[in-house]
């Protein structure tokens, strides 16, 4: 792409990718209208990332119509560097092994007013302070609190930090965050638009799955952001998220594809970003599950091509 510097000409070609992973291809065959060319040179140009355009609410498609087209691609697999480099990516599917069952999340907060999400946010931060409440502080270079927009509507919960975000000291950072960052542009958002957090707020050692007395006590850090937040939508990615936001462990297959509730919150199952890195044939499975979270905000849906 001429007359364009390189990281947003590598941003527009990711986003673009990402689409096509997607079996969103369409757009490729339109023919070309060149004012409408022109305009988004000089607003890409304009901008040093590409920035989605917020969809009008109240035109949302009936969901059958609304189904993107899939299409099996195949492209090559990215390395993975923050999330299990030393070892491999947990399935997610895989039955989850029988461990010491999860507690019930504690009973939901009264509301905070939108104007004071920020501060009451900053007061779970300062309560967690320099914390020692478990053994994951040891191998912590920064605490990863969470990210985004106090009053968002749409929140995202993931694993636990890997190598990029516990050295950033922010969540998603790494490969996973960028496909991550790519999810949402696809539903026609922006990161600065959600909130985005972890069950624990450590990196654990190796990137291995946080063990259930990590997440215990972890967990209620997080459902107290929620309740703050309080967003219309959660995503749970992958099993992990979803085991400690339901308090039930179930394999992910049997949660994707509906609604569950969490907190009076509607909250959407989905894989987990770094495993789709490892499987991209899953990603037109991902993007069925954010179709539901879109329908769910109220978002305009992709035409079917
Ligand atoms: N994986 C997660 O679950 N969370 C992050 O913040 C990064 C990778």
């Amino acid at each position: 792409m001429s007359g364009m510097d390189q990281a947003t000409s590598a941003a527009i070609e990711a986003r673009l990718r990402f689409y096509r992973d997607l079996g969103l291809t369409e757009f490729y065959r339109r023919p070309a209208d060149p004012a409408l060319l022109a305009q988004l040179k000089a607003a890409a140009e304009a901008e040093p990332l590409p920035v989605a355009v917020q969809p009008e609410p109240e035109a949302l498609p009936a969901p059958a119509e609304a189904a993107a087209p899939f299409q099996e691609q195949s492209f090559p697999l990215p390395p993975v560097e923050s999330y299990g480099s030393n070892q491999a990516i947990p399935q997610e599917d895989h039955p989850i092994r029988a461990r010491k069952l999860v507690s019930t999340p504690p009973e939901v907060a009264a509301a905070v007013p939108p104007a004071e999400h920020a501060a009451a946010l900053e007061v779970i931060r300062e309560e967690i302070g320099d914390c020692t409440r478990c053994k994951l502080h040891t191998g912590r270079n920064k605490l990863v609190f969470g990210d985004g927009s106090p009053t968002a509507r749409l929140m995202f919960v993931g694993e636990g930090p890997g190598a990029d975000e516990d050295a950033q000291g922010l969540p998603f950072v790494g490969k996973a965050g960028q496909l991550l960052n790519n999810m949402i542009g696809a539903m026609g958002l922006r990161r600065e638009d959600v909130y985005i957090a972890n069950i624990v707020k450590c990196r654990p050692p190796s990137n291995r799955t946080p063990e259930p007395d990590e997440a215990n006590t972890c967990s209620p850090f997080v459902f107290r952001q929620i309740d703050v937040i309080r967003p219309e939508v959660l995503v749970a990615l992958g099993a992990t998220a979803a085991t400690y936001l339901l308090g039930q462990r179930q394999p992910l297959a049997g949660l994707r594809g509906r609604v569950h509730e969490v907190r009076g919150t509607k909250l959407i199952v989905t894989y987990h970003p770094a495993y789709l890195l490892r499987d991209p044939r899953q990603k037109k499975e991902a993007w069925a599950d954010l179709q539901i979270a879109m329908r769910e905000l109220g978002l305009k849906l992709p035409k079917k091509g």
